[in-house]
């Protein structure tokens, strides 16, 4: 069976549908919904499994993955997919020997939280809840600090009640060790990227691996082992530079996926007495700081990653507007320069020519006298507009002057350069360009056309398309010109 796994971006184009070739939407969901629940079931026994080995409940990783899941996809948070969820954590209990007053607190205590963390984070918008925004991680960390009461509220009932114990150590127990687990895995699920299996974009980013990116990873580990060899109550924070180094070098999810790393791979050295961290509490105060601590150091990393991605969105999108002609929306001179000439160190001389094109409007300044400035704005933002759809994909577009133009289209020969320069001439001939006053006004636009793959310098190749270009102005206007140099 072949399916896709995509995500609501809040994007209308993008479908938040799990497709599964053969079913409908609606059954689509369902069975989705009936593999979370599966999944929620499988993370449960794990969760009872490890129960005699590490403490109650060291290790419960369900209600993260399901409250993430929802989350994540919210297309599984229906309905359906709550009763599947609720039944597997019921079934896991169950069929592990716990009574049925048991199996009702403690998985009643687990859905209570889970809808409270759903309630906090459903209604948060797509940014924050990938954590991508400077104030994401204090949004999340309400709906997590709440999720985790509301958890620790069983634990008033279920630690007298089933462990014989005080209500108060239940409630802090009961908190504590939900806060660690959603701290610990939410985060990846919340910041996992779409999921492409194509081997191609994987390969890509493979190759993209060098020594060099792996060494704030190395520290990483580093200091994991050093927290181990020294031990004692500090040990716990001997990873934080290097989890931060990792925090400015890779991203949001990588950094989750660290985080995640750290805390089970601390809590856990401590646990089995691999890190010794003194014997001043007893084991459960111990356990209780520990899963708290742990808990709060991992939060740095995410901090971090959250402000840097708003950083990066900030970064990239200044330097697109930077990049961008105001008035057009095409690429300014310099970038259009920029661009340009890469694109043509790039060609490879078997695969076709380079074409450079000049575009200048014709009698452009009496389209301003007559219509007035804004019109004339009108007819240079349509022309920009007819420009970009009629070249190719991939063909670099710029206005590197008033009303002067420039294409590079590369791997193209002079029969589909020619075809393109006058299909955008007879777009321009055709067009009625309607400014907000006034009147329509028809435009025309010569160009200067040269094809070449030696010549390696844009400024040359726009030299010798100027020259054409001039050629069209003095032999009439409203014409392509071919450069033979
Ligand atoms: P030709 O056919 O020889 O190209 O004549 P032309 O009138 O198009 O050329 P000329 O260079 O004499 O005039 C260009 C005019 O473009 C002059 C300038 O005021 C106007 N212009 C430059 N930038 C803008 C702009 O951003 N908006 C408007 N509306 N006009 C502009
Ligand atoms: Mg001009
Ligand atoms: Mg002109």
């Amino acid at each position: 069976m072949q399916y896709i796994f995509s995500h609501n971006d809040g994007d209308q184009s993008e479908t938040d549908a799990l497709k599964v070739s053969g079913m409908n939407h609606e059954g689509v969901l369902f069975f989705y919904g009936l593999l979370l629940g599966l999944g929620v079931f499988v993370l449960c026994l794990l969760g009872i499994i490890s129960r005699p080995h590490l403490d109650l409940a060291a290790f419960w990783p369900a209600n993260a993955f399901m409250l993430g899941m929802m989350i994540r996809f919210p297309c599984l948070a229906r309905g359906a997919a709550w009763v599947s969820c609720a039944a597997g954590f019921f079934l896991a209990d169950a069929l592990t020997g716990s009574d049925l007053l048991k199996n009702l607190v403690l998985n009643g205590g687990n859905l209570a939280g889970i809808a409270t963390g759903y309630a906090l984070l459903a209604g948060l918008p797509l940014p924050d809840q990938r954590l991508q925004k400077t104030r994401s991680i204090l949004y999340f960390l309400r709906a997590i600090m709440m999720a985790s009461l509301v958890a620790g509220l069983t634990g008033i009932i279920a630690n007298p009640l089933l462990f014989g114990g005080g209500w108060k150590q239940g409630f802090i127990f009961w908190s504590a060790t939900e806060m660690t687990n959603y701290m610990a895995v939410l985060p990846v699920l919340l910041t996992l990227p779409r999921l492409d299996f194509r081997w191609q974009p994987i390969r890509q980013k493979l190759g993209q691996i060098s020594l060099n990116k792996a060494v704030p990873l190395l520290a990483l580990m580093a200091s994991a082992m050093g927290s181990v060899l020294i031990g004692g109550p500090g040990a716990v924070a001997f990873p934080v530079p290097a989890l931060l180094w990792c925090a400015l070098s890779y991203n949001l999810f990588t950094i989750s996926c660290l985080a995640f790393a750290f805390s089970t791979w601390t809590l856990l050295t401590i646990h089995i007495g691999l890190m010794p961290v003194g014997d001043v509490l007893d084991p459960r105060e111990l356990l209780i700081s520990t899963r708290v601590g742990v808990t709060l150091i991992a939060l740095a990393p995410l901090v971090v990653g959250s402000v840097m991605a708003a950083r990066d969105e900030l970064v990239e999108r200044l330097s697109f507007l930077a990049s961008r002609d105001a008035l057009t929306g095409l690429r300014n001179r310099r970038a259009f320069f920029e661009d340009g000439s890469s694109a043509i160190e790039m060609i490879d001389g078997d695969r076709g020519d380079v074409a450079v094109m000049m575009l200048d409007i014709d009698h452009f300044k009496s389209i301003n006298d007559t219509f007035g400035h804004e019109a004339g704005d009108k007819v240079l933002s349509d022309f920009a507009g007819i420009l970009q759809k009629t070249v190719r994909e991939g063909d670099i577009v710029g206005r590197i002057g008033g009303e002067e133009f420039a294409v590079v289209l590369p791997e193209c020969d002079v029969t589909e350069a020619v075809a393109v320069a006058h299909r955008i001439g007879d777009v321009l001939r055709s067009t009625d360009i309607m400014p907000i006053s006034g009147a329509s006004i028809r435009a025309t636009v010569s160009i200067g056309l040269i094809l070449n793959k030696n010549v390696k310098n844009l400024d040359r190749l726009l030299a010798h398309a100027d020259e054409a270009l001039y050629r069209a102005k003095t032999s009439g206007r409203d014409r392509c010109e071919l450069s033979y140099a």
